[in-house]
């Protein structure tokens, strides 16, 4: 790893800037505190970029994305940039960055927080204590796959088609991410398909097992159904650890896992690619949560996932569990005092914007670090 971090940073649209904004506060933190520095470029994209430049990603900030040790994004997109054509969308901007990083995994930790676990819909009981990670494959299978298409049939009728497609390689990569993030937690993956009637789901199941056999023996590796997966994580979630699936179930599978923990502004997520030449993997941090036009510029927002981005960035991109563990911490502990931004507001408890919710941390922060 060299020893200059670069990080990129790209705010993006709506809230996107506000809580990005406090991811600053906590990078001079650790730089003042844990006497390490990033060098933090900033950048254009999305509907930002489009106004600025006239393209959602400029092949500059493209260059810089895959210059820099990591990415952090905040949200792209809101109704001011609706009616532009497809290619000049905001989402186009992040599409580009996907693509061209190779992000071939993603991370999506449902993690239920202590001071929040009432806020989920399903029993207190069941989802104490919750902490699973969905590993999504993200550039291949169905949504990618060749032939692709609507035509219309000699009978005047229409036939949709879509190609669920997956090699060894493609299967192999993306298990090997989960196996070592499983090496790293409980030591337990369980890989999601649908083998009883898909020959894609036959060879996901057999690639997976080959793989852990070589060379994760040490991980304990059980095979579901999707659609038992699906019944599994509302019945009893915690029984998973790390969960890896293709594409399309991982859509499905990671929403409703997210949604155990009840609150979209605290549900962070990470994307990986391959490992370069200089050893580094390519990465890209974001919340789940969108741009959230409706308030935007109005200090409101929770900036809490895009802060356990960074975490995520520190423990994957920068091998600084340590301080992934502190920012944690911090943010269990502020909850636990009682602060909530509106979002994830509660009787009895603080109610506090965006950039005072970000001060709170580095507060504790400065707490425990003594
Ligand atoms: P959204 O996630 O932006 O907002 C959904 C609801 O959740 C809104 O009521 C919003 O106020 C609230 N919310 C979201 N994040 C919050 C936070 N951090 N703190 C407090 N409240 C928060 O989804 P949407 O409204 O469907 O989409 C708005 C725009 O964002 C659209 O242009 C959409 O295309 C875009 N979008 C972008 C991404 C991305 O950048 N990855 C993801 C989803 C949606």
């Amino acid at each position: 790893m060299p020893d200059n971090k670069t990080l990129l940073l790209l705010p993006g649209d709506g809230i996107g800037p506000e809580v990005t904004a406090e991811v600053r506060r906590v990078v001079d933190w650790i730089a003042k505190r844990r006497s390490v520095s990033f060098d933090i470029k900033e950048g254009l994209v999305g509907g930002a970029a489009y106004d600025a430049d006239g393209e959602p990603l400029t092949d500059e900030t493209m260059a810089d994305a895959l210059d820099a040790d990591a990415v952090l994004l905040g949200a792209v997109g809101g109704p001011k940039w609706e009616g532009l054509p497809f290619e000049k969308q905001p989402e186009r901007g992040l599409l580009r960055l996907r693509k061209e990083m190779e992000l071939f995994a993603n991370l999506r930790p449902a993690v239920v927080f202590d001071a929040l676990a009432d806020a989920s819909t399903l029993k207190l009981e069941v989802v104490q204590g919750l902490d699973i990670m969905i590993v999504r494959e993200l550039t291949g299978g169905v949504y990618f796959g060749e032939p692709r298409g609507i035509e219309t049939l000699a009978d005047g009728s229409r036939r949709g088609v879509n190609t669920q497609v997956y090699t060894t390689g493609e299967i192999q990569r993306v298990a090997r991410v989960a196996f070592e993030l499983a090496k790293k937690r409980a030591g337990r993956v369980c890989s999601a398909e649908k083998a009883n009637v898909m020959e894609s789901g036959v060879l996901w199941r057999e690639e997976v097992q080959k793989l852990r056999d070589a060379e994760f023996p040490d991980v304990e590796l059980t095979h579901m159904y999707a659609d038992n997966c699906a019944m599994q994580l509302v019945r009893d979630p915690q029984q998973f650890d790390v969960i890896v699936t293709d594409n399309l179930f991982g859509d499905i599978l990671s929403d409703e896992a997210a949604m155990l923990t009840g609150s979209l502004g605290m549900l962070p997520s990470a994307s990986l690619g391959a490992v370069d030449a200089a050893g580094r993997r390519r990465a890209l941090y974001e919340p789940v949560h969108g741009s959230a036009p409706d308030i935007a510029g109005k200090n409101l927002a929770n900036p809490l996932a895009t802060l356990l981005s960074f975490a995520m960035m520190l423990r994957y991109s920068f091998d600084m569990g340590e301080d992934a563990n502190l920012l944690e911490d911090a943010i269990q502990r502020v909850l636990a005092g009682g602060l909530r931004t509106a979002d994830i507001m509660q009787p009895g408890k603080a109610r506090v914007s965006t950039s005072v919710m970000g001060e709170a941390i580095v507060t504790e922060l400065d707490k425990q670090a003594g």
